[in-house]
């Protein structure tokens, strides 16, 4: 091939990888909706790098190799970053972190002290400002330079402290990303299939997809957490000691970093971390390897895309083909009806897959999914393996179709599909396998945690007759139990002792136990503050309800619907007979939670309501919350003073109405000032 033509062939090639790229950052980034797994955009990052390395006369200013990649939607404001949120270059394998260590020790002389490993979090970056210790807003990476103001929804996370522990910097920005355990993204996932809505790809995009929302109380239902690991503004120090301070000052850590001495050090820890990943609640999509000294990284610097101190280990692909060897429906808590694909076993990130979701009868349809087909299997942010593609060339026979069945195939209840959602349903209340579900559900480590209670044996109890529904157990003895298989007088007691103590759970472990849709931990916990007892929340209404902060109005009818069906109702009736307790003991009157106690606003409650002259309303609420009070969305009877700027809504009159006091900015001052 002559030069022109190899030269001309390199050209259409880095064209049309940054099309696809940037066309990948468009729905990964702005949609949180990605069509091509991770390893394929990495490899036509690593494609597009190497001919740009060979044809120095290619590289353009606007390659996606030059920038960091992300970008900015329009449904936020935009916040410019105090210094800029750069990517990180990326080590598929050890011979490749040995030469990112022989880069570092070429730029440092060969002086380069220690590194310091991290876990890769698969959440998305945010950058958190704090003044004077108090929370003032929060954003996005976007494109690095420029982010996505998301304060008000970074404020419903439970784990992100609104006052930092003193002392601390007068004015600080630091770096966390922002994710979604892997128990709440099988939540949230199953949640979406049932009404209807698509999965998420992997936890990245559903973290990101959830603090992405226009509405708070929808992010505040999600459960995100949040890990912090770099100070960008108000202090330098070595990264050991900054992750040091940054937990120092009550943010979230994550503990597993450590240091290295030289780079085969390095190697051995990043290789251990391939399986002891699969143990973690959360997905980590690498490791990140930095220069630990401060002095050193300042003289390393940085490309436009990313730090020359760091790098991200990347773990292997973990896609592969196989085989369908059948496609059934299993039926889940909530009667959704859910088509799995059977799977010839293939091992896919340390794990044998042999089963996948195929969420429901569109899904299937539109992948075109038929039993004996070779389809592409990926493990979705090592947590549900799905079924990407089918390779339709390789289809031998025509097999038929899939269709969803008109009867339940557990009990023959007839099936619905409620209108606007692609769910099939059991319509049977009774059906086992819904029964099933709720009682392995209640049992869970995030509702009633009962040691000992696991789905073969909550079958067997079911098989046995024994249990009907969750209030059963509370009758069973240890001498039923030790008369069954596989149960031995020991474990047997175990169990009983296990269900009883779980009368006397917290309130919100029942409501996460009861399993109402859109009710996950954080929205049970914010329930039960509120309410302290059962028949206080059962008794509300859909406007208390939506009243309380973090509960929109989805979340709202779902509990009032839960709390006014006569089957519900008889079913807290029977746990109140068998001493379940249904109320949390009531705070001592008069005192203030214990984080607010002593400040000068605890306990009163805030409503903003128009624009303020002089604050943005995120500075309004950081010193509210930093001075003790609370800040809500909508004025309600515990409203204490609604805080009134020009062209003021509806909150006004109604805060009026129901006697808050009005101040303006001026008097928002005088208040904080004490
Ligand atoms: P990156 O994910 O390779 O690495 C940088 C990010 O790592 C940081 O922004 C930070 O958010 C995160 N991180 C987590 N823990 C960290 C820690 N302890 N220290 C430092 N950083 C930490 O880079 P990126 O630019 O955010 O994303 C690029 C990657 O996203 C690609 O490699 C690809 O896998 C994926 N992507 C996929 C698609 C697709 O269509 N599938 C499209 C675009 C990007």
């Amino acid at each position: 091939m002559s030069a022109d033509v190899a030269a001309a062939r390199a050209e259409a090639r880095v064209r049309e990888l940054r099309q696809w790229i940037r066309e990948a950052d468009y729905r990964y980034y702005v949609l949180d909706a990605p069509e091509v797994a991770d390893g394929v955009y990495d490899s036509w990052m690593r494609e597009l790098r190497h001919l740009e390395d060979a044809h120095p006369d290619l590289v353009a200013g606007d390659s996606p190799t030059q920038r960091v990649s992300g970008q900015v939607s329009v449904r936020f404001a935009p916040m410019r970053h105090p210094t800029p949120l750069l990517s990180l270059d990326n080590a598929f394998g050890p011979e490749e972190l040995r030469e990112f260590d022989a880069r570092v020790q070429r730029w440092l002389g060969g002086d380069a002290s220690q590194y310091i490993c991290e876990l890769k979090i698969d959440g998305l970056t945010v950058a958190l400002t704090y003044e004077g210790g108090a929370f003032v807003r929060g954003a996005t990476r976007g494109d690095g330079a420029v982010g996505e103001d998301v304060s008000a929804n970074l404020r419903t996370l439970g784990c992100l402290p609104l006052r930092l522990r003193a002392p601390c910097p007068e004015r600080l920005t630091v770096r966390g990303e922002v994710y979604l355990p892997r128990s709440a993204f099988t939540a949230l996932n199953a949640a979406q299939t049932a009404s209807g809505e698509p999965p998420f790809a992997n936890p990245r995009n559903a973290a990101a997809g959830s603090l992405r929302q226009k509405d708070p109380s929808v992010t505040a239902g999600r459960g995100l957490r949040l890990w912090c690991y770099q100070i960008l503004d108000g202090l330098e120090c070595d990264q050991g000691e900054a992750l040091r301070r940054l937990a120092g000052w009550g943010l979230p850590v994550e503990p597993h970093w450590e240091f290295r001495r030289d780079v085969e050090a390095v190697v051995v820890w990043c290789e251990a971390w391939r399986e002891r990943r699969l143990d973690l609640d959360y997905a980590i999509d690498g490791l990140v390897v930095k220069v630990d000294s401060a002095e050193q990284r300042r003289r390393l610097g940085a490309t436009g895309h990313g730090p020359r101190w760091a790098v991200a280990y990347k773990f292997p692909a973990e896609t592969g083909r196989t085989r369908v060897r059948d496609i059934w429906v299993s039926v889940g808590r909530s009667g959704v009806l859910t088509p799995m694909a059977e799977l010839d076993p293939i091992v896919l990130a340390g794990t044998t897959v042999s089963r996948a979701s195929l969420h429901n009868a569109d899904y299937v349809a539109a992948k075109d999914v038929r039993t004996g087909d070779i389809v592409l299997v990926r493990k979705a942010g090592e947590v549900i393996p799905e079924v990407v593609a089918v390779d339709v060339s390789a289809r031998v026979a025509n097999p038929p179709p899939f269709v969803m069945p008109t009867a339940c195939p557990v009990c023959g209840g007839s099936v619905a599909q409620t209108e606007g959602e692609v769910a099939h349903r059991c319509t049977n209340p009774a059906c086992p396998a819904q029964v099933m579900g709720l009682i392995i559900h209640w049992g869970g480590r995030g509702a009633m945690d009962i040691e000992g209670l696991g789905e073969r044996t909550v079958r067997l109890l079911l098989r046995e007759g024994l249990v009907h529904d969750p209030a059963d157990l509370y009758a069973l003895s240890a001498a039923q139990l030790a008369a069954l298989p596989r149960f031995a007088a020991k474990s047997a007691e175990n169990l009983v002792s296990g269900i009883a103590a779980s009368r006397n759970r917290p309130l919100w472990r029942l409501l996460v136990g009861f399993g109402i849709r859109f009710v996950g931990e954080r929205v049970a916990q914010v329930l039960a503050r509120r309410f302290i007892s059962l028949d206080a929340l059962a008794a509300a209404s859909v406007e208390e309800l939506q009243a309380v902060p973090e509960i929109g109005e989805k979340i709202a009818r779902s509990v009032h619907r839960y709390f006014t069906d006569p089957d519900n109702r008889s079913f807290i009736e029977r746990l109140r007979e068998v001493g379940m307790r249904i109320a949390d003991p009531p705070p001592a009157l008069g005192v203030a939670p214990p984080a607010a106690a002593g400040l000068s606003l605890a306990g009163k409650t805030f409503v903003l309501t128009g624009t303020l002259p002089g604050w943005t309303r995120e500075e309004a609420a950081a010193a509210i919350e930093a001075a003790g009070g609370r800040v809500t969305a909508a004025a309600s009877g515990r409203t204490d003073y609604v805080v009134a700027g020009q062209k003021a809504g509806g909150n006004l009159e109604r805060a009026r109405r129901l006697g808050a006091t009005v101040l303006d900015e001026e008097g928002l001052r005088r208040l904080l000032e004490g």
